[in-house]
């Protein structure tokens, strides 16, 4: 089983590298990607935390924006870890979230919710990628709402009169990073209607022209017909089909492997790296 998109508590995940890597190895998978948002800080312990047979294709989701304002996540996977460039990328992304959580937090308290920004900093793990998901559980410590999904559901999704965005790159700019990076750029859950504005069929020829590896179809978030075009998309424009978890520990119902990338499908996506980055043992 190939899962190639998993989060850890070096972002928003309950499952320390660690864990996540002991539990992929419990379930017998052969390639667990780990892609927490905006960040390679969970790379270290994972390689460590390596036995057995499986393989580890490490990346990060880059937080994009489009110039209409659309927010998109590119899953970057296999690229080199020491690219300048690209840690400057995801450090002014990461940079960019307190400030955002910052306003996120002033919206709230004038409608006069008790919550501040030290309550998500308590709720977060040290060294996370701060997201809203930390102030999902921030809320729930404060017996504002009563899980994560309620949060999202009621105060937090991206329609969200409280919902503010932070700096991001384009997706174009993302996947020609990714790619000068020796990586492969698989575009997460396009097609996820529910969190909000969602590019059109339209969209995926420029990204292809900028480098795009592959299409991430079967997610949780996506039905089967949203699937199905996104199939279509991938055999018109050569991409690569993806399928993946999303897993975040108990921060969402998503289970580890839930959905999974073909093996042929992965060759194909490895094979584009500029060097062979997956790690064994
Ligand atoms: P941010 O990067 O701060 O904008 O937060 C986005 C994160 O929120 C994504 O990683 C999603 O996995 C998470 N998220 C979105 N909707 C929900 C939900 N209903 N329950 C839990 N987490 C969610
Ligand atoms: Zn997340
Ligand atoms: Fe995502
Ligand atoms: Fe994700």
């Amino acid at each position: 089983m190939i899962d190639l998109h998993t989060h850890t508590t070096s972002s928003d995940g309950t499952d320390s590298p660690r864990e996540l890597v002991n539990k992929a190895i419990v379930q017998g998978l052969d390639v667990l990607g780990i892609s927490d948002h905006d960040t390679t800080s969970g790379w270290q312990e994972a390689t460590e935390s390596l036995r057995g047979n499986l393989k580890l294709a490490l990346g990060a989701e880059i937080s994009c924006l489009t110039d209409d304002g659309i927010s998109v996540h590119m899953l970057g996977l296999l690229f080199d870890p020491l690219h300048e460039q690209m840690q400057t990328v995801l450090e002014e992304t990461r940079d960019g979230r307190l400030p955002r959580m910052r306003k996120m937090i002033q919206k709230m308290q004038a409608e006069g919710f008790d919550i501040s920004i030290e309550d998500v900093e308590k709720a977060m793990p040290a060294g996370a990628t701060m997201g809203r998901p930390h102030l999902a559980d921030a809320l729930v410590s404060k017996k504002i709402v009563k899980s994560r999904d309620e949060a999202f559901t009621d105060l937090l999704h991206n329609e969200s009169r409280f919902y503010v965005s932070h700096a991001a790159p384009t997706p174009i700019e993302a996947i020609k990073l990714i790619r000068l990076a020796g990586g492969v750029a698989v575009i997460a859950h396009p097609f996820a209607s529910r969190r909000g504005q969602i590019l059109g069929v339209e969209d995926f020829a420029d990204l292809v022209t900028a480098g795009l590896n592959g299409i991430e179809v079967d997610h949780r978030d996506q039905n089967p017909s949203e699937r199905a075009v996104l199939r279509v998309i991938a055999a018109e424009l050569d991409l690569v089909v993806t399928g993946s978890s999303d897993y975040h520990g108990t921060g969402k119902l998503n289970s580890l492997a839930e959905n999974h990338t073909d093996k042929a499908q992965w060759e194909k996506l490895e094979a584009q790296a500029n060097a062979r980055r997956v790690i064994s043992l």
